[in-house]
């Protein structure tokens, strides 16, 4: 398969091309297509490593309209490296594309920086889940455009202690159509969220 059939936009496959990404991996093949077609509820069970910044980071390229300023899609990371990776990929994937703003909140760094920089057209957001709750708190963030959050390594989330704040962010953002979790592992946490924020009929991949 290529990216191409995946239904991929060429200026993505161009800067995915220069930056070595030129075959889809399993996860990309699996989960490409439905996420840019359907687009609901998804569930993929995926290590690190695997390309899944792509798998979900392509669709939501593709689905932001970048005529809309508000955020669109949130991402939601357990740690600081792994949003700012996620973000550095999105930005890499945009070079030849429609320029879709991307920022990345998290912990230990100045909120006030962050909130300066939210005031910019932003339509994604890739957050740490209490930053991003310190954020709302301060309405510094409006979720209301939110059309799809994605759980980035949610047993990750879990271990820090970020249930609660999942739950909190899940409730907030009322507008969604859909939510995609990743995850390597299923402990009782991840299905507790499954069962409560998701469609029983999630579309799953391992
Ligand atoms: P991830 O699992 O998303 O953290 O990606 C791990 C690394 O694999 C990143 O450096 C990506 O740029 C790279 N990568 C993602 N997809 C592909 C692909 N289809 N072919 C080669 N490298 C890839």
């Amino acid at each position: 398969m290529t990216f191409k059939e995946l239904g991929i936009q060429d200026a993505l496959i161009k800067a995915l091309k220069e930056n070595g990404i030129e075959e889809p991996t399993a996860i990309q093949e699996k989960s490409i297509p439905f996420l840019i077609t359907k687009g609901t509820d998804f569930i993929g069970q995926a290590q690190t490593g695997t390309g899944k910044t792509a798998a979900f980071g392509l669709p939501l390229l593709q689905a932001v309209n970048p005529k809309n300023s508000q955020p669109q899609a949130l991402v939601l990371s357990p740690t600081r490296e792994l949003g700012q990776q996620i973000q550095k990929q999105l930005f890499r994937f945009t070079k030849y594309y429609h320029k879709v703003f991307c920022e990345a909140v998290y912990g230990g760094a100045s909120i006030d920086q962050q909130i300066n920089n939210l005031k910019r057209p932003t339509h994604i957001v890739v957050a740490t889940p209490g930053r991003l709750l310190d954020l709302v708190d301060r309405n510094a963030i409006d979720l209301s455009g939110v059309k799809t959050v994605v759980m980035d390594e949610a047993d990750e989330m879990l271990s820090m202690g970020f249930k609660e704040d999942l739950s909190k962010i899940l409730r907030l953002t009322t507008n969604k159509k859909a939510t995609w979790l990743f995850s390597a592992t299923f402990p009782a946490g991840i299905n507790e969220i499954v069962n409560k924020h998701m469609d029983k009929d999630a579309f799953r991949i391992e």
